[in-house]
């Protein structure tokens, strides 16, 4: 738990969301600024800044939220028609929230090419 971090906050309710799943140590809502249809944010509880941080420990929960990330996306309706995961990591990785967490995208045609 970090007192300052924004989705330290909204794990705690602090900061409200539109939260489409929540569980002991994940809670996954909608986007403020969705890119597309679907544009739902995947954050585990645990303060960690990115995967920078990730442990060994963290398997069970980074597995954890990959599997709850096909599920949210089978839920709100692109299971079959296809959806992007994107980990935003570090400065040069265009990450503006200092907690990890995944986007869960989809609902329009997303161009193959990245960056
Ligand atoms: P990043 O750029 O770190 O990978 O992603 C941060 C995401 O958080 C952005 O897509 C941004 O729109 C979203 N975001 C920023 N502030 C808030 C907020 O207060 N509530 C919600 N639901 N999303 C936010
Ligand atoms: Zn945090």
């Amino acid at each position: 738990m970090s007192a300052d971090c924004l989705f330290c906050k909204i794990a705690r309710k602090e900061v409200s969301s539109k939260t489409v799943h929540e569980d002991h140590d994940i809670v996954a809502f909608h986007d403020l600024n969705p890119v597309a249809p679907v544009h739902v944010l995947i954050v585990p509880k645990e303060h960690m800044d990115n995967l920078n941080e990730v442990g060994k420990g963290d398997d069970q929960l980074l597995g954890k939220a990959l599997r709850l990330a096909a599920k949210l996306a089978d839920d709100l309706g692109v299971g079959e028609s296809g959806y992007r995961i994107v980990i935003n990591n570090g400065d040069q990785g265009g990450q503006t929230v200092q907690h990890l967490h995944l986007h869960l995208i989809g609902g329009r045609q997303l161009e193959a090419k990245m960056g």
